[in-house]
């Protein structure tokens, strides 16, 4: 197993990788940007490197400073965690060529499964279902036109290279395919480098239902069940949960036999996810793998009790898994909801800024990957998410009012954030039945306000605030071994 290893990331995600390695007795080292220099993931490292200003560019994803990082503090592996580098094949070459184990897939894989339509045509060729589209990308504009007619509208337009929902365009009739088509390409092409656009029916009212599967070096692959994701605000995930209440155990074991054939088809190793969409008359299509830790991997941790940071840092090391399919069974129900930075009645635009005040729901079956304390400001420069609720219970039922409870136990104040919605979204009826949909919140929640009972909550929680200032952590230092190091940045006082 490895003595160190470095996690090229920051927020939540950072701060939960470590809390394995510290388990594991693997020590950590975190990398920064200099708006992040109190941050929690740097406060929470054994040992911390800063990489340069806020600018994504010259910091988490600027490969160079990375490697030299790495190479600095002698870390044996790099934990990607998700978005920045982690899907990025040319990071995990640097990493094979320079002998640094990369916590994830290896190159090769990644490349064939990051390219939508070449992953639909590997699984295509597999007998999995892909969603009726037309994806030759040297086709010529009457070519795609003639296509959409043939799959019928509404069909989607998708970037190749796409990620965050970005390239992606709905479009109704053939009178705005072309415009569709040309803002699409082009959205792709300044966010990914590459413009190449395939289209899709657009399936109406779908649930997306993904499985998580682990697979190791020696060819051996399971997966971990589902996790619901469709309660999406503009294609991304806000609120998730396993067990899904439309699987049938004869059509999860269908779905998860597609999914380990994936994974298995691609070469693919480490811990992935692969996705589908469920139409209402329960046919699953493959959508694409997503080749790194997910966000709402918390979920799948929380049913089948089973550490995936772990499973990456012991598959990563060569290790054999552990576990055959028959040994993995979920218990009860879990579900998790991000916690963003956002203001609500903003239209969710980032609400960065100091949390004056920070109090987080604590009981059995609550679970918080924060990546943020009460005194932190966080930046204007990264994706806004806060933290993560999780919670389990024994049953659907059970669990919804737990995170309801939950949620309105979350105190955070200085900056706004997403927490009245999801308690409107979980409380409401149609959530309650599992009535939901990837287009659940267009339909439910277009006008929704948030209710200003909340805000006198929020006076007594900045009252209390004054009554009990937050300390400011003090700096990280990289020392010598001892007892203290292992307090990363935080000082008794
Ligand atoms: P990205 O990689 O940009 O996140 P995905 O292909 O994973 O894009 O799709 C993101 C979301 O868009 C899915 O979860 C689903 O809600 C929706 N979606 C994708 N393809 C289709 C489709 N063909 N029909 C309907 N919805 C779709």
């Amino acid at each position: 197993m490895f003595k160190k290893i470095l996690i090229a990331n920051r927020g939540e995600i950072a701060v939960r990788i470590m809390r394995t390695c510290r388990e594991m007795g693997i020590g950590t080292v975190a990398v920064y940007s200099e708006p992040d220099s109190s941050a929690l993931h740097v406060l929470e490292a054994d040992e911390s490197v800063c990489l340069g200003s806020g600018e994504p560019a010259s910091s988490y994803l600027s490969i160079d400073k990375i490697m030299s990082a790495a190479r600095e503090k002698g870390a044996g592996a790099i934990h990607p965690g998700y978005g920045f580098l982690a899907e990025n094949p040319e990071f995990v070459r640097r990493c094979e060529s320079e002998r640094i184990v990369f916590i994830g897939p290896p190159s090769g894989s990644m490349l064939k499964l990051g390219d939508k339509v070449r992953a639909r045509e590997t699984m295509k060729k597999e007998g999995i279902p892909v969603i009726p589209g037309f994806s030759r990308l040297n086709a010529g504009y009457g070519d795609m036109e003639k296509a959409a007619e043939e799959i019928g509208y509404p069909v989607l337009i998708k970037a190749a290279a796409g990620g965050g929902g970005r390239g992606m365009r709905i479009v109704l009739s053939r009178e705005k395919l072309k415009d569709s088509a040309a803002s699409a390409s082009s959205e792709a092409m300044s966010a990914f480098g590459d413009g190449r656009i395939f289209i899709e029916k657009y399936i109406e009212r779908p649930r997306h239902v993904e499985f998580q599967v682990l697979a190791d070096s020696h060819g051996n692959a399971v997966h971990l069940m589902e996790r619901e994701c469709s309660i999406q605000r503009r294609f991304q995930k806000i609120i998730e949960e396993s067990p899904s209440p439309a699987l049938s155990p004869s059509l999860r074991e269908e779905m998860g036999m597609a999914a380990v054939k994936a994974v298995v088809a691609s070469g693919y190793v480490n811990a992935g996810t692969v996705e589908f969409i469920l139409d209402r008359e329960g046919r699953f299509y493959f959508l694409e793998v997503n080749t790194r830790l997910q966000v709402e991997h918390p979920v799948t941790e929380m049913v089948t009790g089973i550490d995936i940071v772990r499973k990456q840092l012991e598959i990563a090391a060569g290790g054999k898994l552990s576990l055959s399919q028959g040994d993995i069974s979920a218990r009860g129900h879990a579900m998790e909801c991000r916690i963003y930075a956002e203001d609500p009645e903003l239209n969710f635009a980032p609400s960065p800024g100091r949390i004056s005040f920070l109090k987080e729901p604590h009981g059995p079956g609550v679970r918080v990957d924060s990546g943020v304390y009460g005194g932190f400001t966080v930046p204007f420069e990264y994706d806004p998410l806060l933290s993560k609720l999780i919670t389990h219970g024994e049953t659907r039922e059970i669990n919804i009012m737990r995170m309801l409870q939950a949620l309105r136990n979350y105190i955070a104040m200085g900056i706004k954030t997403t927490i009245p919605f999801m308690i409107d979204i979980i409380g409401s009826v149609p959530y309650m039945k599992g009535e939901i949909h990837t287009g659940f919140i267009d339909e439910h929640f277009m006008n929704w306000r948030p209710d200003m009972k909340g805000a006198e909550l929020a006076v007594m929680a900045y009252l209390a605030d004054d009554i009990f200032p937050v300390k400011k952590p003090a700096p990280v230092s990289a020392g010598q071994s001892s007892p203290w190091n292992t307090l990363g940045g935080w000082r008794i006082y």
